[in-house]
């Protein structure tokens, strides 16, 4: 049974940090620290927006009250939480009111499934267009669209936000069915299409695209099924980006032990590589059990075997021979290849000033027909700490999501 409750009451809990399990990029510890200082607050989050500027969003559900079982999700239909709702307007103004004290600048909207999901959708579209039409707020807003909310919905949420998301959930349909018993790939893969169409159709819409989500370490699926499951997202449907969010029983219910930080951090290194750094999912490196290597991040695990492409001059290799350096980024090999068309390099030091990681790099390159490096690239474990200095440090933190990005 609902009880009545203030704006505040339900804020605190339809934007507390628990309210879903989403990994949708934000974070309310991942900000820069010139905004340390910032006012935080029930529902502010923190989105990186590229460029080093970090973009506080209001994460809030339209309602707690759910009629699905995703066995991952703290509110589920079983789960014994205190319900509560929203009402559009009453959301919208708790938003207005919090962008007045700049508390926040854009809206993540997502919902618990209440009394089906087309009502639950109406109630989401209703508030954002309150804020677009009326309150002709222009600001940041994600929309999650539910599986089962007829297909116009979808258009007005196209025509509304900067991004949406259908989270896939699961690597394969099975694995999905052991989850969430009431989700189905049928249902979620086409309206993933359907606003794939609607981008092609209008393509001044939708700024920030489409993402999606998917649970690691709950069903038994293996990081390659992940992975190609993330690279025909990217293939057929064009998907901005893909989260992983790992798997942590709630409330007693353990479909498996909790997921590692490390391997979800091992996911998003191998997503990079597929989305900016030209791999295809069929380069990388997993083991016979399909899982990501533990002990180096998967571009360094490649480049060990692939000695036949090392070690290479920096002074004549090629834009995308350069990324698969590891230690070399997009940025820092862009610049290596317009600083080359007026200087030789010679110097690790010239490298490091352009942000190569060079103590990782050297291992990989010629300067100007120079070896730097220590000649033991066939020696693994030798290699381990001076390739991933980063896998030590994760144990100290968990952070919930390692590479946060709003576009
Ligand atoms: S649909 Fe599933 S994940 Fe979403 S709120 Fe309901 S139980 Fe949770």
């Amino acid at each position: 049974m609902l009880r009545y409750m203030d704006s505040e009451g339900k804020l605190e809990i339809l934007g507390g940090y628990d309210a879903l399990y989403d990994a949708d990029g934000t974070s309310r510890s991942a900000r820069p620290p010139q905004m340390r200082q910032a006012p935080g607050g029930a529902g502010v989050f923190y989105a990186a927006a590229g460029g080093g500027r970090c973009v506080p969003l209001l994460r809030v559900l339209m309602n707690n009250v759910c009629e699905n079982d995703c066995r991952y999700c703290s509110i589920n239909c079983h789960r014994q939480v205190r319900r509560t709702s929203f009402q559009p307007e009453e959301l919208a103004k708790t938003f207005k009111q919090m962008r007045a004290r700049g508390l926040v600048r854009g809206l993540f909207l997502s919902s618990g499934v209440a009394c089906g999901a087309a009502k639950t959708a109406e109630r989401m579209l209703i508030t954002v267009e309150i804020l677009r039409l009326r309150e002709q707020f222009s600001g940041y807003i994600h929309l999650k669209i539910m599986p089962g909310q007829p297909a116009d919905y979808i258009e007005r949420a196209v025509a509304l936000a900067d991004r949406v998301s259908v989270n896939i959930e699961a690597a394969a349909p099975g694995y999905l069915a052991r989850i969430a018993p009431s989700k189905r790939y049928e249902a979620i893969i086409p309206l993933m299409e359907e606003v794939r169409r609607l981008q092609q159709r209008y393509p001044g819409l939708l700024r920030a695209g489409q993402i999606t989500q998917m649970v690691v370490g709950a069903a038994g699926e293996s990081d390659r099924e992940v992975l190609q499951t993330s690279q025909n997202l990217y293939d057929r449907l064009a998907m901005r980006r893909v989260y992983y969010s790992g798997y942590q029983p709630v409330y007693g219910e353990e479909l498996a032990p909790p997921a590692s930080a490390l391997r979800q951090h091992r996911l998003y290194q191998a997503d990079w590589l597929l989305r900016f750094y030209g791999f295809r999912f069929g380069e990388v490196p997993f083991d016979e059990w399909g899982s990501l290597p533990a002990d180096l991040d998967p571009k360094a695990a490649w480049a060990l075997l692939h000695p036949e492409r090392f070690p290479l001059e920096v002074n004549r290799a090629s834009y995308e021979q350069l990324l698969r350096v590891p230690g070399i980024g997009p940025v820092s090999a862009r610049r290596i290849v317009a600083l080359r068309a007026t200087c030789t390099f010679r110097d690790l030091k010239e490298l490091s000033r352009l942000g190569v990681a060079t103590k990782r790099a050297r291992q990989f390159l010629l300067l100007d027909g120079r070896y730097l490096g220590n000649r033991a690239l066939a020696d693994r474990p030798t290699m381990v700490q001076d390739l991933d200095p980063i896998q030590l440090s994760l144990w100290d933190a968990q952070p919930r999501c390692l590479t946060p990005a709003l576009a």
